[in-house]
């Protein structure tokens, strides 16, 4: 793998004994079932004070042993990534700006005191977990294969402070469509109580308490019948900050966009700067910026408004049809640019236009 790639933090593929046989591969690849089937092979490296990152293979998907003093399942240091492997026309397989994924990683373990991956190894792991897997990448329209990179603290030791042993995996799980019904908007609930983060806090890194915290909200918007839940920033309670797993843009009448500038209490996310790039290089005016509840509320009665979308990697652009709050409700029917900002990415991760911006690996 390494030579022929000229990588230079390879992971060496060790034998699989019992890789899942044709028939079980297709069952699974039949239902895409995301999060829940895996496929036959994981990445993993483990970090020590003495070697740093050693031990890097391609082994046999499953669970491990792990000490139930691991640091992980006290303190919670831990960080992820998501991003996607797509099948092109003609079979090849691409990641989408693997690189962005390679350095917040490092972004969110500077944030929690986990020692940095190369983008060498980081690449390495990802190129070998698809070459053992790549049966696992599927071919109907609008799926990928998931792949879910993730570090934590696993030393056994249950004194607070940054751990000395750490795993590193990569994880691969196929995914169809996400949206089963076609482009559909969501209905957003605005969170009036709960913040996912704060000022100060771990907001800009990806790493599960952020996800945590934003679970209780969800599940009470759940309840009330609404999508996703949009979150206002900690410290005013005033202005967007994002939703529990993506960023979101506002698009006005008069074809300009605006999109919650980077606070240190927002992910930085892959998504949401693609759209930013692709729509300054088409001249489109966009910035970055803080936008209040007030001023989005206002622009929508008035018109000033006319589309609203969340942006991440699951399901790259969804129309926003609906914000509810404690005592608000306004509908939000546009989605013509956010459609064409879907269509366009989508192109671009398939191989169907040309990626001029070299974002495919
Ligand atoms: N915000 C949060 C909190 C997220 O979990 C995600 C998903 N990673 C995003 C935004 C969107 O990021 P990306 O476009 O890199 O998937």
């Amino acid at each position: 793998v390494a030579s022929s790639d000229g990588l230079v933090g390879a992971f060496e593929r060790q034998p699989h004994p019992a890789p899942a046989s044709t028939e079980e591969r297709e069952a699974k690849m039949a239902k895409m079932l995301f999060g829940k089937d895996y496929s036959d092979y994981q990445a993993h490296a483990t970090w020590t004070v003495e070697a740093g990152w050693h031990n890097k293979v391609i082994e046999p998907y499953g669970p491990f042993d792990m000490d139930p003093a691991a640091a992980v399942l006290h303190y919670g240091q831990e960080i992820f990534e998501g991003l996607k492997a797509y099948r092109h026309e003609d079979g090849s397989i691409w990641t989408f700006r693997p690189t962005y994924n390679a350095a917040r990683l490092n972004h969110s373990g500077r944030r929690l005191a986990i020692p940095e991956l190369s983008h060498e190894d980081f690449i390495a792991s990802i190129v070998g977990l698809v070459r053992a897997d790549s049966e696992w990448v599927p071919d109907v329209p609008g799926s990928s294969f998931y792949l879910r990179p993730f570090t934590f603290a696993s030393e056994p030791f249950l004194g607070v402070r940054a751990a000395e042993r750490y795993e590193y995996l990569v994880i691969g799980s196929p995914s169809g469509p996400y949206f089963e019904h076609g482009f559909q908007p969501i209905n957003v609930w605005v969170e009036p109580t709960y913040h996912r983060a704060g000022p100060g806090g771990m907001g800009d890194a990806k790493t599960g308490g952020n996800y945590a915290s934003s679970l209780l909200p969800k599940v009470k918007a759940h309840e009330g019948g609404y999508d996703e839940v949009l979150f206002l920033d900690a410290a005013t309670d005033t202005n967007l900050d994002e939703l529990g797993g993506m960023n979101v843009f506002v698009v006005m009448a008069d074809g300009s966009l605006k999109t919650p500038k980077l606070t240190g209490n927002i992910l930085p996310g892959c998504t949401r700067s693609s759209i930013l790039q692709l729509l300054r290089t088409q001249g489109k005016p966009v910035s970055e910026e803080t936008i209040s509840l007030k001023w989005l509320l206002d622009g929508i009665a008035s018109g000033a408004v006319a589309e609203m979308f969340a942006c991440g990697t699951a399901a790259v652009v969804t129309s926003i049809g609906s914000l509810t709050g404690k005592d608000f409700h306004v509908e939000i029917p546009g989605s013509e640019v956010t459609k064409n900002l879907y269509d366009h990415l989508t192109a671009i991760q398939l191989g169907q236009v040309p990626d001029d911006f070299n974002w495919l690996y």
